[in-house]
């Protein structure tokens, strides 16, 4: 299966739909490499995703696209979630900086949010790395833990921690 097509597919804007492409012949294994990502760009949301790999450059691939990865982070982009093959980024609003939303405790009004996230070995760059941040998230103050613990506050909106929970 190739994706080299939808280079060219005509895509209604704002989005871009866009292959990013390193290919080079290997003479030793006498045969092309071919690594792929595929950037979809929406007007809040882009996704980069790996989506050729000839076998065996894995590793390659996994530093191509944290490659691009980075040259979007240097843009502003944020990173909302990551795996092996996929990331997905987020672009702030022009009138609002990165840190103008702060997550905090939906029980108590507390920063000290924890989340739980599982890393993997890069052998190629002998690191452990973020693979992937979980829904779960913890308070340290209250020591709440669930899904739906975050909650998102603009910069103004000091914490406030509550003594007791308003219902139930
Ligand atoms: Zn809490």
């Amino acid at each position: 299966m190739t994706y080299k097509t939808a280079d060219n597919r005509t895509v209604p804007e704002p989005v871009l739909r866009q292959i990013h492409q390193y290919s080079f012949y290997k003479t030793s294994e006498n045969r092309q490499v071919t690594l792929a990502v595929l950037e979809i760009r929406q007007p809040t949301l882009a996704t980069l995703s790996l989506v050729e790999v000839t076998d065996g450059y894995e590793i390659f691939a996994a530093e191509y696209l944290t490659g691009i990865l980075a040259m979007r982070l240097a843009e502003g982009w944020i990173l909302n979630s990551a795996s092996e093959r996929h990331y997905v980024l987020a672009v702030p609003s022009l009138d609002e900086s990165p840190s103008a939303a702060m997550p905090i405790c939906a029980r108590c009004g507390s920063n000290r949010i924890v989340r739980d996230a599982c890393a993997r070995w890069n052998s190629a760059t002998g690191r452990w790395a973020l693979a992937d941040v979980h829904d779960c998230a913890f308070c340290e103050a209250c020591e709440s833990e669930g899904d739906d613990l975050v909650r998102l506050v603009s910069g103004e909106e000091t914490p406030a921690v509550r003594t007791a929970e308003p219902d139930q």
